[in-house]
């Protein structure tokens, strides 16, 4: 693993990294400003892909070298140790930001880059008068990210429109998933560890370009009401158990409100947790595991959290 390397076998391949057309590597960068929440620590190495031919060459460069590597997307769905990623944190961008829309005969899809933002797309589909996508309104994610958590919400999510999936494998080699090889279930599509997706294919359905603009603006309404806002934040952090609400058990375990350092569990939604400014990973931590322990012990139900965890941590096991 990289962090056990001799110094100049990181700096061979590293350096074999910066040959390469359409990567941009850099060394020790802090996370924090690609995340939703504003914390995190440093990446080792830093990559941001331009093209589906660079991210080929640089799967198979960091398979060779044994090198471990997490993917990011726009980081709303994660947490970030203040220790930072050991490895590689590999971040697509360039070409992985185009979209391809098609009308042929009663079938409307459209064929997005792993990179593209999910708001983005909701809304270029309502203008389109293309309906399907609606329910993803306000979901700060991009495509990839969506795809692999199985974003969801107001009683749909991506399995209900995803057609075909196309990625890498961890060495670089190309795959392709159809619906009908996925498995989606809450929160998770399941995809085989160490999968790079790089282009979703989405079904959608003509409507009136109005009418769907209009659904996209009632769900923006819902959400302000309901969620925090004005502070950094990733989003539910726990899974919703089977026939109740995250949020609904830890208010009810009087924890909104609740502070660790300068993060808090938000007084208005309680399944988010804000940072108030310089929060650190590690209070947030503490903050969901204070959640998860009184949510147990007061009502013997286990939360799973949703947010992904990155990173070397004090006292938990890294992802
Ligand atoms: C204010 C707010 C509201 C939110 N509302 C919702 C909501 O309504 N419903 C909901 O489901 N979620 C919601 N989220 C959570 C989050 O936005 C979604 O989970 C989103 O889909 C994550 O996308 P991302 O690009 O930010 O992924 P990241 O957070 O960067 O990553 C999430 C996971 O996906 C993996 N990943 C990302 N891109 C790729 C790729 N190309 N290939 C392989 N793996 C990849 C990462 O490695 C990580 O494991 C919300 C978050 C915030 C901050």
């Amino acid at each position: 693993m990289f962090a056990m390397r001799r110094e100049s076998d990181e700096t061979a391949w590293v350096q074999d990294l910066q040959l390469i057309s359409g990567l941009t590597v850099k060394i020790s960068e802090p996370l924090a400003r690609y995340t939703s929440m504003k914390i995190g620590g440093p990446a080792d190495c830093f990559i941001e892909v331009e093209t589906e031919n660079a991210l080929a060459q640089l799967l198979s460069i960091l398979s060779r070298q044994d090198t471990a590597f997490d993917i990011l997307g726009n980081g709303s769905n994660v947490l970030i140790s203040d220790l930072g990623v050991q490895g590689a944190v590999v971040h697509l961008s360039g070409d992985f930001k185009l979209a391809d829309w098609r009308e042929e005969a009663n079938n409307l899809w459209v064929e997005v880059g792993a990179a593209y933002a999910v708001t983005q797309l909701v809304r270029q589909a309502a203008r389109r008068g293309y309906s399907g996508l609606e329910f993803a309104e306000g979901i700060p994610g991009t495509m990839g990210g969506a795809l692999v958590m199985n974003a969801g919400a107001y009683g749909s999510e991506f399995e209900k429109v995803v057609d075909r999936v196309d990625g890498m494998t961890r060495d670089g080699s190309p795959i392709q998933f159809t619906r009908k090889t996925m498995t989606f279930t809450y929160r998770d599509s399941h995809l085989p560890s160490g999968t790079v997706v790089t282009r979703v294919r989405i079904t959608l359905h003509r409507d009136e370009s109005s009418r769907v603009s209009s659904k996209v603006r009632e769900l923006v309404t819902k959400r302000k009401s309901s969620q925090p806002s004005g502070h950094p934040n990733s989003g539910s952090m726990f899974r919703n158990p089977p026939g109740d609400y995250a949020g609904r058990l830890i208010e009810a375990a009087g924890l909104n409100g609740k502070q660790i350092g300068q993060a808090q569990i938000s007084a208005k939604h309680g399944n988010f947790i804000v940072n108030l400014g310089g929060a650190k990973a590690e209070d947030v931590r503490q903050l969901m595991e204070r959640a998860r322990a009184e949510v147990e012990a007061q009502f013997g139900i286990e939360l799973v959290p949703e947010v992904r965890m990155f990173g070397k941590w004090p006292s938990v096991k890294a992802e």
